[in-house]
């Protein structure tokens, strides 16, 4: 089995509902995401899928969440923005764009600091 993962990352605020603590008031965090994908077999020259394939996919996804404030967000107007859901957003909206015969997408994992993350996959 092989496994590729890219780093990125965006930066937004959020304000979490139904959740008392610090996140219940206006913030923003720099996110790092970590997108995996995931094969058992290569293609003929080696490789499971082309990394810039990955990095333009996530990128433009990421582009949207970038510098805005997620509550605002369709996805996210009633969905809160926590950092589970953004994973998860993430990880459906990715999926559609990477999944192959032989590459899959297997986790994203979005840290909200260096010490904090959640991921969203599928088995
Ligand atoms: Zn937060």
């Amino acid at each position: 089995m092989y496994e590729l993962k890219i780093t990125t990352q965006f930066a937004a605020a959020h304000q979490l509902r139904d959740f008392e603590g610090d996140c219940e008031h206006l913030h923003g965090h720099n996110w790092k995401v970590d997108v995996y994908i995931t094969g058992e077999e290569l293609a003929s020259n080696g490789l499971l899928i082309d990394f810039k394939v990955i990095k333009n996919e996530t990128k433009r996804i990421l582009d949207s969440l970038d510098h805005t404030f997620l509550n605002d967000l369709e996805p996210f107007k009633i969905l809160n923005p926590s950092s589970e859901n953004i994973c998860r957003y993430i990880y459906k909206a990715l999926s559609k764009k990477i999944n192959q015969k032989n590459a899959r997408l297997s986790k994203v994992t979005a840290w909200e600091s260096d010490f904090a993350c959640a991921s969203y996959f599928e088995p």
